[in-house]
């Protein structure tokens, strides 16, 4: 072999080698994080990205993802799971639930616990496309979906047993948790604290709080109820550590009886911050890059001004303990990774399209407390009004020379299809007194039949910019 041949072939191997290795680093892997509390729509939010980016990656149907917009998407599957132990989230039953062969589209089963999936978003980087070289790169993406009650026990990290019942005792002497917890406050009042331990006792006044929180859930849809596994248990139904409630804390006394029903209380508290709340934070939360928290905000105004009152002060506390100032608690004991949150006002296909911004509004005003001083910290907020999936279509109506923005669709567990006028949300936190008599009704639909198999969204696409466009860049 010629020296000039030998030199030529050194060289392309080279090349070839420093474009492989570039080709490596550019593949990037990130972990976006799925919450919001049970009904927000963590299902269908994950269902929707999943199938807008495997079958439907379009600039017509994406046209504010950059990486689509651009032609630069080149493919996405799902690809096996790195974190084994965690179950896998069911995309197959979820998509055919929404857009079955035959037969009318339901909505498919929520989240009860973590799951997770990974996609392989393979795309043309924009380096690739100035530079000399072809940089294919492929970006994995890690879903994890994990019920927002769990998030709520954050708090109880920095909380004893004294404190925690210092908080969540008086609140259900006071509207609207007093209207179901007399049983429960009646049964606390006749236990005896200083007695020997009576599981039986302590399990069935569990029950009773057990009850009690999921009825409220239901029935109010509040948010600050803990601890979140009694609400979504999990694994851990009937686990002695669930079996703890809050007493008032002026009967816990600093010298506790050894043996007693309160030693048992104080035991499992801390066993339950310990072995569940603990673990979650370390194992999981600490390595997510990216936070997208579901709110869904039209179901709490259906509530009233206490259910609406309350998730703003839930999203509150939890950006407090997001501070990721050096000093901040949460940033000492995790050290987590999230740069960019998105709360996200879900289902706006529940209203006219004139009133998503009102929406929008809304939720930054319940977020804004602690935005401004998360900014300041490195990490970058956001709020929208979206829908994954929308379940309605636009219709104009004329009455008495007026246009009415109305939307149409079946309502949920009803047999016709209606064209409806939603009501306006309004675009701040109301106080009390400014609540409408006449209170808030929006309608809830179910999904749309699709011959084409396509799924429609609104602004699923700026969500998908705000949180990944950056990585795909
Ligand atoms: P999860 O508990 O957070 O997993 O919530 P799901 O995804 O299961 O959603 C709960 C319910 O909210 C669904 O059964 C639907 O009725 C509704 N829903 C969720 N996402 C949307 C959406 O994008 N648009 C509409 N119209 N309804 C939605």
């Amino acid at each position: 072999m010629s020296r000039t041949s030998l030199a030529k072939k050194t060289f392309s191997s080279i090349k070839g080698k420093a474009q492989n290795a570039l080709h490596r680093s550019l593949d990037q892997q990130v972990k976006l994080a799925v919450t919001g509390l049970s009904g927000s729509g963590k299902t269908a939010f994950i269902t929707a990205l999943v199938k807008h980016l495997t079958t439907q990656a379009s600039d017509k149907n994406l046209p504010f993802f950059d990486v689509v917009r651009e032609q630069r998407h080149i493919a996405t599957k799902v690809v096996p799971q790195e974190a084994l132990k965690v179950p896998t989230f069911d995309y197959a039953r979820a998509v055919n639930a929404l857009l079955p062969d035959d037969g009318m589209p339901c909505w498919p089963a929520s989240t009860q616990r973590i799951n997770t999936l990974r996609l392989a978003i393979k795309y043309q980087s924009n380096a690739g496309l100035r530079g000399h070289f072809s940089a294919q790169s492929t970006l994995y993406l890690d879903i994890i979906d994990y019920p927002g009650e769990w998030l709520l026990d954050l708090p109880m990290l920095e909380q004893n047993y004294t404190q925690w019942c210092e908080l969540q005792y008086p609140l259900l002497t006071e509207y609207p948790r007093v209207n179901s917890s007399a049983e429960f406050l009646a049964a606390v009042n006749q236990l005896d604290l200083n007695a020997p331990v009576d599981e039986n006792a302590l399990a069935r006044i569990a029950e009773l709080y057990q009850t009690m929180l999921v009825g409220l859930k239901k029935d109010t849809k509040l948010a600050m109820l803990q601890p979140g596994r009694m609400l979504m248990p999990g694994d851990l139904q009937g686990a002695p550590l669930l079996l703890f409630f809050p007493i008032a804390s002026e009967q816990i006394t600093t010298e506790v009886v050894a043996g007693s029903n309160l030693a048992h209380l104080i035991k499992r508290f801390n066993a339950y911050v310990k072995e569940v709340v603990k673990p979650f934070y370390n194992e999981h939360f600490r390595h997510f890059d990216r936070q997208i928290v579901l709110v869904d905000v039209l179901s709490a105004l259906n509530e009233g001004h206490e259910t609406l009152q309350e998730q703003s002060s839930v999203i509150n506390q939890l950006l407090a303990h997001f501070s990721y100032g050096e000093s901040g608690f949460f940033k000492r004991l995790f050290k987590p990774n999230i740069d960019k949150i998105l709360f996200a006002a879900n289902k706006s296909d529940h209203i006219a399209a004139k009133h998503h911004k009102d929406l929008a509004l809304l939720l930054n005003s319940l977020v804004h407390e602690q935005s401004n001083e998360l900014k300041f910290d490195g990490v970058q907020i956001e709020t929208m009004a979206m829908s994954s999936i929308s379940a309605t279509q636009p219709r104009q109506v004329s009455d008495k020379g007026h246009t009415l923005e109305c939307i149409y669709g079946k309502p949920l567990n009803e047999a016709d299809w209606l064209t409806y006028l939603p009501p306006q949300p309004p675009s701040r936190m109301l106080n009390k007194h400014e609540w409408p008599a006449q209170k808030f009704e929006f309608l809830a639909f179910a999904p749309m039949p699709s011959p084409d198999k396509q799924l429609k969204h609104i602004r699923l696409d700026h969500v998908l910019q705000y949180l990944l466009g950056d990585k795909l860049a």
